[in-house]
């Protein structure tokens, strides 16, 4: 199978070295292998994108030397698929309205369970407020509601019964194809290795996610599976710090994949330990002394920067 790879920045700053890191791994590994590799410009959050920093992502990227098939996605120009995945969910019963501030959930969450991890790939993790108020027990027979924030039931998803009985094991509760993932990335002792999960697991560390933010018509998690899904993207090179929110990947591309005329199939994930600087600070945005156009600027060459992030 051909190897599809991308790069997924955000128009909302300039790419620092980090993202050269990202973009440059991910594009050698399809060229070695004579794959593709695809920029996708992941501008949901349209009040950060900015047109100029989407100008410097192609500038920076061309000049680092590397190319890709064009035009490229962006999802500000998918939120038809987005919209498909999201009634898909929500008449399944698996999607519950969410108003809580994030005060509320702060609030919600100041006498936690003894040992609970109260923080998963969004930050605080849900306390479940909306869901107890939501009637989910039912098949909605309403239409989606819009411009709503937007919650995936996990515990319901997990246990849904389109799902045939003899995929479940008794240690997981879950189908078996879907609690792991494969992992090809430094994290894996081996060259690739199954990363596995439990429901329990699931249900403590990630919690009932936003899928669709009020104020943008979908949220990341919806949004990069779909997107990787419609894109086939098969190898998914990122930061590390994306390696828990994989979970919940895996279970939203199970969950939409033969619904929206998309056709899911799990692809491999090779998550990168993240560019720190000095002092040992994973780099941001705002890290302006760090980008890309910075070292151009000051003369650095394309060469001098695979150095700089141990490419060479
Ligand atoms: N736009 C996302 C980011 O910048 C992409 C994340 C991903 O690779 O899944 O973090
Ligand atoms: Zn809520």
């Amino acid at each position: 199978m051909k190897l599809i790879t991308r790069f997924a920045p955000s128009p909302t700053g300039p790419l620092h070295l980090g993202h050269a890191y990202s973009a440059m791994l991910a594009h050698d590994m399809s060229v070695a292998e004579g794959g593709d590799f695809l920029l996708r410009i992941d501008d949901l959050d349209q009040s950060r994108a900015r047109e100029h920093w989407e100008e410097q992502i192609y500038e920076d990227l061309s000049w680092l030397g590397l190319s890709w098939a064009t035009p490229c996605r962006k999802q500000s120009e998918c939120q038809s698929q987005y919209d498909r995945a999201l009634t898909a969910l929500w008449d399944k019963g698996l999607l519950y309205e969410c108003t809580c501030s994030r005060r509320d959930i702060r609030d919600a969450q100041s006498a936690p369970q003894e040992g609970a991890p109260l923080l998963g790939p969004d930050g605080l993790i849900y306390p479940g407020t909306c869901r107890a108020h939501s009637g989910v027990d039912e098949v909605p027979t309403n239409s989606r509601p819009k411009n709503v924030t937007l919650r995936l039931n996990l515990s319901k998803a997990l246990s849904h019964p389109t799902w045939s009985s003899k995929l479940f094991t008794k240690r997981t509760a879950m189908p078996e194809e879907l609690a792991c993932f494969i992992e090809m990335g430094p994290l894996a002792n081996t060259r690739a290795q199954t990363y596995e999960f439990t429901r329990e697991q699931m249900l403590a560390t990630i919690g009932d996610v936003v899928v669709c933010r009020k104020d943008m018509g979908a949220a990341y998690h919806l949004a990069v599976v779909v997107d990787d899904t419609a894109q086939k993207v098969n190898h998914v090179v990122r930061g590390d710090d994306l390696l828990e929110a994989t979970m919940i990947h895996r279970i939203l591309g199970h969950l939409i994949g033969n619904d929206v005329d998309l056709s899911y199939s799990p692809p491999n994930y090779y998550h990168h330990p993240l560019v720190r600087d000095d002092v040992g600070k994973r780099l941001a945005k705002r890290d302006d002394a760090r980008a890309i156009s910075k070292y151009r600027s000051e003369g650095a060459s394309p060469q001098d920067i695979r150095k700089m992030v141990g490419l060479d």
